[in-house]
């Protein structure tokens, strides 16, 4: 389970995959929208797998 956001690395004005979502507005990201990416690393247990998170840059559009 990932739950807290680490922001180890981050990029601007990248594009999301097809069907990801938002972390912040919860709205599926178009293949057109800029957004930033994180990763979430799991807490304890020793995993070092991150999934990566994508929210709208700059801002949601809402
Ligand atoms: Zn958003």
């Amino acid at each position: 389970m990932a739950t807290a956001l680490d922001r180890v690395t981050e990029e601007y004005g990248t594009y999301a995959p097809k069907g990801s979502t938002c972390l912040v507005c919860k709205q599926e990201i178009k293949r057109s929208e800029r957004v930033r990416r994180g990763y979430l690393r799991p807490e304890g247990e020793g995993s070092n797998d991150m999934t990566a998170v994508y929210h709208h840059s700059p801002k949601c559009p809402a």
